[in-house]
């Protein structure tokens, strides 16, 4: 069930790092290591993982930072806090700033692995700290109200069309497959065909783009899928 699911583990100790790393290789979860919070932050932005293991005390960016600077801007995978023992504000704080769950070193492989399962099976993880507005080029959103101007007029959207921009919004700089956007925006109606994205696709870049034909956010990526860059 968790096969393949990816994992970015941060981690500067680097005994630790590999522990952890043959130990979720061994149940079935892809991995990669970012060794300090600053590489966390980048590669958390700009891929996709199913689950973030972050460790607090890091070089360059502290674990708190890099959960709060991913949740401000927008990424909403779902994080799993390392702290130390005597660090009781860290988990307070770590929570309050939008992580999903933490544990406390040193911990039971087991616990963590358990603990690991939870947070992937709960996704979409709870939003602590949603994304509220976002604008880019002349397009404000804002998604608690479900509203979007184009030049300061609201433009109508589909509940779907809305749940789709905000997932790419989300997921910006990030190349997303057909089948990922059915599975985490139309959520495992498995009659749904990929030819489906594509309308929808279509549709925003009519209400979004200044030339559908030619989109600038809304990019194609060939054999690939799609991404939102703005
Ligand atoms: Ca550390």
């Amino acid at each position: 069930m968790f096969m393949g699911k990816r994992i970015l583990l941060v981690e500067d100790e680097p005994s630790m790092s590999m522990t952890l790393t043959d130990r979720l290789h061994s149940e079935g979860y892809a991995v990669e290591i970012a060794e300090d919070g600053e590489t966390a932050f980048q590669r958390g932005m700009t891929k996709y993982f199913d689950l973030i293991i972050l460790d607090l005390m890091l070089p360059r960016k502290s674990g708190l930072d890099v959960c709060r600077d991913l949740r401000q801007n927008g990424k909403m995978t779902p994080i799993l806090m390392l702290t130390a023992m005597d660090k009781l504000v860290d988990r307070i704080v770590g929570l309050k700033i939008g992580a999903d769950d933490y544990l406390v070193k040193p911990f039971e492989i087991s616990e963590l692995l358990a603990r690991i399962e939870a947070v992937v099976r709960r996704a979409p993880a709870p939003l602590l700290l949603p994304i509220e507005q976002y604008h880019f080029s002349n397009i404000q959103i804002d998604f608690r109200r479900a509203e979007v101007k184009r030049a300061g007029a609201t433009v109508e959207f589909s509940a779907r069309e809305f749940h789709l921009l905000r997932y790419l919004i989300e997921h910006r700089e990030t190349v997303l497959s057909r089948e990922e956007l059915l599975q985490k925006v139309w959520r495992h109606s498995a009659l749904q065909l990929t030819r489906t994205v594509d309308v929808h696709i279509a549709s925003l870049r009519q209400k979004l783009e200044a030339n559908p034909r030619y989109p600038q956010f809304i990019l194609t990526v060939h054999g690939m899928g799609y991404k939102f860059i703005g």
